[in-house]
């Protein structure tokens, strides 16, 4: 199997392929990444010289470049992460967003239905739902209505509406799948959890938008990726997968075990100014890729965050 790998080079893309390909010897892959400010092909230093890797720097805007390595090379399965992927800089800047998240989804769509592509995979975000107001209130399902809130979260919310509609028009073999917020190595340190770790290592304050109290649910990156293999493989297409941690933390939580683990006073917390329309709660039922694919989280939280810690102050000494 042939599988096309958008943003490869990011957080998330690059533990997928090392996953990939070291779980799967019949398996090759053609990272197609743009390298934006947000990529590091250095993550994928143990695959770069393996005869089934090759990566092609290229925007995923491009069309008849997408075409062209889909027919090309005869690619089976796309597997799409390709992204702006921060909200703060959707909210300061809208339209890379809509650039690459709603036109680079289309391409790619384009260049499946070109080709016999036999498996498209939309990474998309628990974000697409919106927020949740309350701590008694029902987890989103895949049923949820797509209630997007921040420029980022509309982007995405639009390239799955694309991917739907490639399904119902075209009949692509497509699946969708939404994820709640993931941590782990990799990831830009523009994010949160990189972010506190470097100003902890530093000594520096750590700044936590508004009360601190917003709610996310945090999936370990590698039971991410576990979740999308198993949608890869036995994904039915045209569905939707929740993967979910069930493991929902404040910021200021998040923030209190950062300072802990740097053993600093509690005072080091700062709380700045909130973001706009900062969503409240994220929080997503993954019962269904659990009850039809066989997958669950399987992390333990405090183990796997350690280990995140370490790996940042690793790189960074
Ligand atoms: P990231 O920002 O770390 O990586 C994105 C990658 O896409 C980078 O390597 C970048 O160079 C590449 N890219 C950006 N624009 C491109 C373009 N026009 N053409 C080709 N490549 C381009 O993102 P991530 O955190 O790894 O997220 C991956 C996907 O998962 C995204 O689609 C995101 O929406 C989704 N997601 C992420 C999270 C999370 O917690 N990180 C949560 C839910 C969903």
């Amino acid at each position: 199997m042939k599988v096309l790998v958008t943003g490869g080079a990011g957080f998330i893309g690059s533990h997928f392929i090392l996953a990939l390909l070291k779980e799967r010897s019949d398996v090759s892959v053609i990272n197609v990444d743009q390298l934006t400010y947000a990529a590091k092909l250095e993550h994928l230093q143990a695959v770069e010289n393996d005869d089934r890797y090759q990566f092609v720097r290229a925007d995923v805007t491009d069309q008849r470049k997408m075409i062209q390595l889909v027919t090309e090379q005869h690619v089976d399965a796309i597997v799409h992460f390709a992204a702006e992927s921060h909200v703060d800089r959707s909210i300061a800047h809208t339209s890379p967003f809509i650039r690459t998240n709603v036109q680079g989804t289309d391409a790619l769509l384009q260049a499946a239905l070109s080709g016999d592509v036999k498996r498209f995979i939309q990474v998309s975000t628990d974000e697409v739902y919106g927020t949740l107001t309350r701590e008694d209130e029902a987890l989103f399902t895949e049923r949820s209505p797509l209630q997007p809130n921040n420029p980022y979260a509309a982007s995405k919310a639009s390239a799955d509406l694309l991917v739907r509609a490639y399904h119902q028009t075209y009949g692509l073999p497509v699946c969708i799948t939404r994820c709640s917020n993931n941590y782990g190595p990799h990831q830009h340190e523009e994010k949160l959890i990189p972010t506190l770790i470097k100003k902890a290592m530093n000594n520096e304050p750590l700044p936590l938008y508004g009360d601190g109290q917003n709610i996310r649910d945090w999936l370990y990156v590698e039971d991410h990726v576990q979740g999308i293999l198993k949608v890869l493989e036995y994904g039915k297409p045209g569905e939707v997968y929740n993967i979910g941690g069930y493991n929902e933390l404040t910021n200021q939580t998040i923030a209190e075990k950062i300072v802990e683990a740097f053993q600093l006073p509690i005072s080091q917390i700062h709380y700045v100014e909130d973001r706009k329309g900062h969503d409240r709660r994220y929080a997503i039922q993954a019962d269904k890729i659990e009850r039809e694919l066989g997958w669950k989280a399987t992390t333990d939280f405090d183990r796997a965050f350690q280990h995140t810690i370490d790996w940042y102050v690793g790189v960074n000494r």
